[in-house]
């Protein structure tokens, strides 16, 4: 009896899985496959994390699969290069007539997904990869003269303009085959996703209902605010989805829907379009895969003169520049695994605008400790920040973190939640502060005028910076 293999990647679901429904409407009995590969996890800096968030998700998958009556084969090599020699003794194994799989954009995994569709050739097996993490495959979307967009503003218009709503794909229950015992088949547990700390399962609970339970809770409560809160850190605002789309436990397209179901208004327009930036950067890492090598995407500032100071970055990572805004984001980033979208520019663009240090250390540095790390958007937000990017913000645009600050968290409550030993201090030195500043919190390590200045020199020094981004 043969099988169609759907194998799951970053698409941690059951419902509105392209790859897992067309292997459901193959007619074969299914089989799903997970292959962990914790040294290509260390290469690609997942954080602890983020790994612990994908085996959480990946035990409440099995027992979703289960109650549809698909079984989960869960392998590991240490790399992606040894998954070719593995499947090429398991696909035969398994009698695999049909391998399904949801499209994924970096380029390791494409260059991964290209030789394994090459030994299916050779197999004789059918493999068929599906459109998932984006509403709209990348090379349907292009400008007039046929390119791919550099901008986000008409790539989000062109794709809004295309959308057609598709139904989600419904699952139906076939018969469990019998699998071979393989001798490369492994329990969930011992499968190399390191340890986990028990207050992360509280604090972002595994599973499509978890996942579901808050898009719907956001939808109800938070999205008809969500245009004039959401850049206020101490407010609840925001969704907190993104580590259920990163580990494609919730799909784009389930977003995208459900929140047309709620009354149209700014909030549902403005929640989308996050969502198009989101697509965005997948886009522009599947039409420039040069920013997987984490080139900058525009060459013409390829020699910014960027400091490696290992001191005045390693207080960056630590929440100790005496910024009082940077170092609660970056508190904020060691204590939950995830940072406000505000935080995360204004932490960006203060390393490497007034620190002036290579934005990819910062970029690093994220990826290890973000539960919702994801290459395309933290690498499109790095390079928005660090000018480098296709719609990056001009190079002479650069926040004042303490204005920022005053703005955004104006009765410091983010401030004094991130930054106790600063607790007492009144409501305007708190952004700033100053000769008040009580003892064990450190000096600015960079004056912020001085800083913009050398900023603005090193990136004049650079051929083509004053060039427009597109
Ligand atoms: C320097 C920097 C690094 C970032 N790194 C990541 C990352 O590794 N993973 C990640 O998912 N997002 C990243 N972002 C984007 C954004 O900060 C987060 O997606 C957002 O804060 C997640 O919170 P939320 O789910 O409450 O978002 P919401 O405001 O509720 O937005 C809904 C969803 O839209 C997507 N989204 C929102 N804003 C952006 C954006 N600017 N770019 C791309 N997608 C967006 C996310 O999937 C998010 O879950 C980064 C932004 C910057 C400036």
């Amino acid at each position: 009896m043969t099988v169609a293999l759907h194998w799951f990647r970053t698409d941690l679901r059951v419902q509105d899985n392209p790859g897992l429904a067309a292997a459901q409407q193959s007619g074969l009995p299914v089989v799903g496959l997970y292959i962990a590969t914790p040294e290509q996890w260390d290469a690609h800096d997942d954080a602890p994390i983020k790994r612990d968030f994908w085996r959480r998700n990946l035990q409440a998958l099995e027992q979703a699969l289960a109650a549809l009556g698909i079984p989960l084969l869960l392998l590991q090599v240490p790399r992606y290069r040894d998954v070719v020699p593995l499947l090429e003794a398991v696909l035969p194994a398994l009698a695999v007539a049909e391998l399904h799989c949801n499209l994924e954009v970096p380029s390791h995994e494409r260059r991964r997904d290209e030789a394994v569709a090459a030994l299916c050739q050779r197999l004789g097996v059918r493999v068929q990869r599906h459109l998932d993490h984006l509403l709209l495959p990348p090379q349907s979307v292009l400008n007039k003269s046929g390119e791919p967009f550099k901008v986000f503003s008409p790539f989000g218009r062109a794709v809004r303009a295309l959308l057609t709503d598709h139904p989600p794909s419904v699952l139906v229950g076939q018969a469990l085959p019998t699998l071979p015992a393989l001798p490369q088949r492994r329990a969930l547990q011992a499968l190399d996703f390191g340890t986990g700390d028990p207050t992360w399962a509280q604090r972002w609970p595994a599973g499509e209902p978890s996942a579901q339970v808050r898009l719907l809770a956001f939808c109800r409560q938070r999205i008809a605010d969500y245009k004039l809160a959401r850049d206020f850190p101490a407010l609840d605002a925001t969704s907190c989805l993104s580590p259920y789309l990163a580990a494609g436990v919730l799909s784009i397209g389930q977003c995208w829907r459900e929140s047309a179901r709620w009354q149209e208004g700014n909030g549902v327009f403005s929640w989308q379009n996050e969502l198009l930036w989101h697509d965005f950067y997948k886009y522009i890492m599947w039409h420039y895969p040069h920013v997987c090598r984490h080139l900058p995407w525009r060459d013409d500032v390829e020699h910014v003169p960027w400091r490696h100071d290992a001191g005045d970055f390693q207080a960056w990572c630590e929440g100790r520049t005496g910024i009082p805004i940077v170092d609660a984001a970056m508190r904020q980033l060691l204590q939950t695994g995830w940072m406000h979208n505000r935080l995360r520019m204004i932490a960006a663009m203060f390393l490497s605008k007034q620190l002036l240090i290579d934005w990819r250390w910062g970029e690093r540095w994220f990826m290890q400790h973000l539960v919702d790390g994801d290459f395309a958007a933290n690498n499109g937000g790095w390079q928005w920040s660090a000018s480098t990017g296709t719609d990056a913000a001009p190079y002479f645009r650069i926040f004042n973190p303490v204005t920022q600050s005053e703005r955004f968290d104006p009765e410091g409550r983010f401030l004094r939640q991130y930054l106790p030993e600063l607790a007492g201090l009144d409501d305007h030195s708190l952004h700033a502060p100053g000769a008040v500043r009580p003892a064990g919190y450190p000096l600015p390590i960079v004056d912020l005028a001085f800083g913009r200045e050398r900023a603005l020199a090193a990136f004049k020094q650079s051929p083509g910076a004053d060039a427009p981004s597109y």
